[in-house]
């Protein structure tokens, strides 16, 4: 059981949670003192697995697991109305899912452009627009924490990931406006390099030049970057809002 309880009596909600830096906010949350549901594609031993270490950090029947695709507008409004059946409100939501298809500009096919700003900007739309109609609803505010990447500033064959990055800023920081007045807070993490199944695949020499380039000289774990989500969603944040928060090791540009 955890011996925090900074986010007592809160319900966490955080989008592709079976592995990685996602897995990682779903056990800080636990860990943290809330209940959390997760969501990935598909479901099986690895969401078993996190649904059991949560349980295990935040005790019996603290983690809820739902398949939904973000990108689906019916998969998120049947993701949301399972949190609330279980857990009878939300009030933090982290839009972590997210996917990258690296390309050129030129050889970035308009199916993989596509896929890419459906995950992770239009499924963050979805997912935001739904949580804030549960928060006015709830009428106690809420927060949105949304996984961002340096790649928002535009890098070398990330034309439809680093749109759909930058996308969730601008996305992030109207909510702010538009919503402050009524509790809602909306931040970023603009994350560096950490090494997940997303950046598995990384060309050898790219990932010398990143570490390089990063003033700590290594790559980033997805505990380091739950930890700055788990500040954001807590009572100590409640005067950042529209914030992007940098989490990457001192790194200043992904180099080209
Ligand atoms: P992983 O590939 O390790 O994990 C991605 C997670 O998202 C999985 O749980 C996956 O589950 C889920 N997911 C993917 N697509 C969808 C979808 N359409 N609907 C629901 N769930 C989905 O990635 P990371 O942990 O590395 O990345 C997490 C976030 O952090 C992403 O937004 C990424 O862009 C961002 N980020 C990562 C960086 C890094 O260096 N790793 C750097 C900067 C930002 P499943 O496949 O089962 O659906």
């Amino acid at each position: 059981m955890t011996g925090s309880t900074e986010l007592r009596d809160k319900v966490v909600l955080v989008t592709g949670g079976s592995r990685g830096i996602g897995r990682a906010i779903v056990l800080a949350a636990a860990d943290a003192g809330a209940r959390v549901a997760f969501c990935a594609r598909s479901l099986g031993p690895a969401t078993d697995e996190v649904v059991a270490e949560a349980d295990r950090l935040g005790g019996p029947g603290s983690a809820l697991a739902v398949r939904a695709d973000v990108a689906s507008e019916t998969d998120v409004e049947a993701l949301f109305d399972a949190v609330i059946d279980r857990f009878d409100q939300v009030d933090i939501v982290v839009n972590n899912a997210g996917i990258n298809r690296d390309a050129l500009l030129v050889q970035t096919s308009t199916v993989d452009f596509d896929a890419v700003i459906a995950t992770n900007l239009t499924g963050a739309f979805l997912v935001c627009r739904r949580a804030v109609q549960e928060f006015l609803a709830q009428g106690d505010g809420g927060r949105i924490v949304s996984i961002s990447s340096m790649s928002q500033a535009g890098a070398t064959s990330q034309a439809a990931y680093a749109a759909s990055k930058g996308g969730l800023l601008g996305l992030t920081r109207t909510i702010a406006k538009e919503y402050g007045h009524k509790g809602v807070l909306a931040n970023v993490v603009t994350v560096g390099y950490v090494e997940t199944d997303l950046t598995r695949d990384i060309d050898a020499t790219l990932r010398r030049s990143l570490v390089a380039a990063t003033p700590l000289r290594r790559t980033g774990r997805p505990e380091e970057i739950a930890a700055v989500v788990r500040f954001l969603a807590s009572a100590r944040a409640d005067y950042i809002n529209g914030a992007a928060v940098r989490a990457t090791g001192g790194l200043e540009e992904v180099p080209t």
